[in-house]
């Protein structure tokens, strides 16, 4: 009888006959995608471009049946198992080497509830498929800033977008969730229903089951709102002063305004002149949630400061500010490292850093993102949601983005680099949708989750207690109840 080989939850090889898997195939409503079918390579790519893992099989679910078949499965044979919602994760844990992938970015159905505002969507749904629908109504649900990327890992481990200051996390807004835990039992977490699973589920990652569809409070929204976009030399004293200003200018901002300041290579676009391209540049980005022309007034003096290399603010359609990211982060080729700090402050020493940094980057495709935190997001205590600590007023994302393999460990390190460079000016608390390789281990664990660490593995150790949903931010089972 032939045999497939797989790995165990342990990563220990291990073989399981084809007619045992032939019944998993024959349980879905999806499809079960193994080496041999001519898809196999499409069905394991994910969006980095440096991950090229060879899952043994990988269950593209319909459905919730589908689901629990999968999870059953995985149980009964001690599988390793990914979990794929978007397939976004920079670290590539939506797939896996030699184990079971359960693929739910065929699982999209959308429905909103406008007179609730409310939305209810699959674990396969994409940013942009949750905009396309919520929209239609006025609507959105606060979510990050790059279209493709799948609701699923972005909520569960936060969520931050260009309505965070105004309406906060991803996570701050999920109202319930439909989970089917390591058991095989669809449960569904809410304030009334498994409240803790619900608490565990805004923030701790995909440790605690396999999240079949999210419910989200909307608010209104566009259609039009004013995009503020100014582009600043990014050396030197004009870098420092850029970077002084977006401090001040941050800090007395009203909570309808999410802004960024970005450092960042001068791309070869006509818009910015021929002379600064492939130079350092600071760039303004910032989004009022309100009315455009109270928008443009609200963001009038980010616009007045110095004398930039190009101004290209405007009133914005909200759908064109949700994609204005996306040609920038092609998925399957370039390759991507991903870590982040939040800063104490954005301090002069922290500025210079940055500055630096910028200038030693060994790709022009990279960028350090300082995110202006606070508002709603910074006001929800850290013993509300699992997500912990919201103090921090500035996160930087450390976004390494290349082209080629021969680079990958230049590219590596310089993120590696500047997450050490950025210590002195930081909490120990990690962004885990940022999460470089996991490689803090449980250490950024224990940071990361303060005083919300015992509680998270309780409530691991109810729903997973042996740990089948580890491809994660691992959370390990343990009993604080008493
Ligand atoms: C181009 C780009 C832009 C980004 N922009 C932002 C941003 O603006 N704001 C922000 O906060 N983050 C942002 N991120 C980070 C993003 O939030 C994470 O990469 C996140 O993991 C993506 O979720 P996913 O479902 O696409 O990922 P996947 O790789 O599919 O999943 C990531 C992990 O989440 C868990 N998971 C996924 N689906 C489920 C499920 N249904 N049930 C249980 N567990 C599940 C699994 O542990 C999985 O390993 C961005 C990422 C990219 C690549």
């Amino acid at each position: 009888m032939s045999q497939t080989e797989l790995r165990t939850r342990d990563g220990q090889a291990t073989t399981v006959p084809d007619e045992v898997i032939a019944t998993l195939a024959e349980a879905l409503r999806g499809r079960l995608v193994q080496a041999a079918d001519a898809d196999y390579d499409d069905a394991r790519a994910v969006w980095n471009g440096m991950v090229d893992k060879h899952p043994a099989l990988i269950a593209q679910c319909a459905g919730v049946a589908d689901v629990i078949a999968s999870v059953n499965f995985a149980k009964e044979h001690d599988l390793l198992v990914a979990v794929r919602g978007g397939g976004h994760n920079a670290a590539g844990n939506a797939v896996c080497d030699g184990g079971l992938v359960i693929d739910l970015s065929m699982m999209k159905s959308v429905r909103v509830d406008p007179v609730a505002q409310t939305v209810r969507a699959e674990g396969g749904v994409t940013i942009g498929e949750l905009d396309h629908e919520s929209q239609a109504f006025g609507l959105a649900v606060p979510m990050g800033v790059v279209t493709e990327t799948g609701i699923a890992g972005l909520t569960l481990a936060g969520g931050v977008g260009w309505l965070r200051r105004k309406y906060g996390l991803s996570c701050d807004n999920l109202v319930s969730a439909d989970v089917v835990t390591a058991s095989g039992e669809l449960v569904t977490a809410s304030s009334e229903n498994n409240a803790d699973l619900l608490w565990a589920l805004q923030g701790g990652g995909g440790n605690f089951g396999v999240v079949t569809s999210f419910e989200f409070r909307a608010y209104p929204v566009g259609p039009e709102v004013f995009l503020a976009f100014v582009i600043h030399s990014g050396t030197g004293k004009d870098a420092q002063a850029a970077l002084q200003f977006y401090r001040e200018w941050s800090q007395a901002t009203s909570d309808d305004i999410s802004s960024f300041a970005i450092l960042w290579h001068a791309p070869e676009i006509e818009e910015i002149p021929a002379e600064h391209h492939g130079a350092p540049i600071v760039v303004y980005l910032a989004m009022h949630a309100g009315d455009a022309a109270d928008g443009e007034a609200a963001l009038q003096s980010l616009r007045e400061y110095g004398s930039p290399i190009a101004d290209l603010s405007g009133a914005t359609p909200y759908l064109e500010v949700q994609r204005f990211f996306d040609a920038d982060y092609p998925a399957h080729e370039m390759r991507y490292y991903w870590k982040s700090r939040y800063l104490n402050d954005l301090s002069a020493e922290a500025m210079d850093a940055l500055i630096g940094l910028n200038e030693a980057s060994p790709s022009h495709h990279s960028t350090l993102d300082v995110w202006h935190l606070g508002g709603a997001l910074g006001r929800v205590p850290p013993q509300n949601t699992a997500f912990g600590d919201r103090s921090a007023p500035y996160l930087v994302g450390i976004e390494s983005n290349w082209e080629r393999a021969d680079d990958d460990a230049a590219c590596i390190e310089w993120g590696r680099k500047v997450f050490r460079a950025l210590e002195p000016f930081s909490s120990d608390r990690e962004y885990f949708n940022f999460p470089g390789l996991y490689e803090e281990g449980d250490q950024s664990i224990r940071e990361t989750f303060g005083a919300n660490l015992g509680r998270l593995q309780s409530v691991k150790r109810k729903y997973d207690p042996d740990n089948l949903f580890r491809l994660n931010h691992n959370i390990p089972p343990a009993d604080h109840s008493t």
